[in-house]
């Protein structure tokens, strides 16, 4: 999994991104990756990948806070 923080510096909340080659039939935008917090677009690594993303378990998000980290993997 991937996991990103918000680029827009009135939110910063990190999220959970799923990155998909082709539809799967779930409304997203192409190229871009949309916090699920306030909606900020951020370019995606791949313009032709569909990103899906998703809200932090809480206990997971004070997890990636603590560490200060931007952008994880696990
Ligand atoms: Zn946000």
């Amino acid at each position: 999994m991937h996991y990103r923080r918000c680029g827009n510096s009135q939110c910063l909340r990190p999220f959970q991104i799923n990155q998909f080659d082709s539809n799967v039939g779930v409304e997203v935008v192409r190229g871009y990756v949309i916090c699920p917090h306030c909606g900020f677009r951020m370019a995606g690594d791949d313009p032709d990948a569909l990103y899906q993303t998703h809200p932090m378990a809480p206990a997971q998000e004070r997890h990636f806070n603590a560490l200060k980290l931007t952008e994880g993997f696990e």
